[in-house]
């Protein structure tokens, strides 16, 4: 069966090279899924879940949003932020929680709400993906 090589990458690393069977998005507009040859696409992420399924195994990663580009036998995440599911630091991810909820009872500008909001959602999806990874392990 054919693949395809995926390559993950942020300013600052590449967070992962692989070959899979199917990627799943979470594009601007809604989960986006692809398989080898794929029509050729250039788009949007937003802030979300990435799965990636390789045989019997699903490899999920954390991303905070981005730009994805299809090719036919090749996928290229351009994420502002990304962790792969067992580089997640839950206490990291708890602090953080906890410092958006606590700017948000605040109620100080919109601004800052604005921004403890995204930052809540940051912390809220990373703690997610490393729940379902304890789960996963059992
Ligand atoms: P924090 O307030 O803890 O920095 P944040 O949501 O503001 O969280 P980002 O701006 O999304 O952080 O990311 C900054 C960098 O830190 C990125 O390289 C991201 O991959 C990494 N990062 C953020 N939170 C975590 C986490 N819980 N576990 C692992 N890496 C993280």
């Amino acid at each position: 069966m054919s693949k395809l090589k995926i390559e993950i990458i942020t300013a600052e690393r590449v967070v992962l090279q692989d070959e899979v069977d199917m990627v799943v998005a979470p594009g601007i507009d809604g989960q986006l899924g692809i398989l080898p040859h794929h029509v050729p696409l250039l788009t949007s992420l937003q802030l979300g879940e990435l799965r990636l399924k390789k045989g019997s195994e699903e490899i999920s990663l954390a991303i905070t949003g981005g730009f994805l580009e299809v090719q036919p036998d090749r996928v290229v995440v351009l994420a502002d932020a990304a962790e792969r599911e067992e580089e997640i630091d839950v206490a990291r991810a708890e602090q953080a929680k906890k410092r958006a909820e606590e700017r948000l009872s605040f109620r100080t500008g919109e601004m800052d709400l604005a921004r403890a909001d995204v930052s809540l959602a940051r912390s809220l999806m990373r703690l997610k993906i490393a729940e379902k990874r304890r789960r996963k392990k059992g």
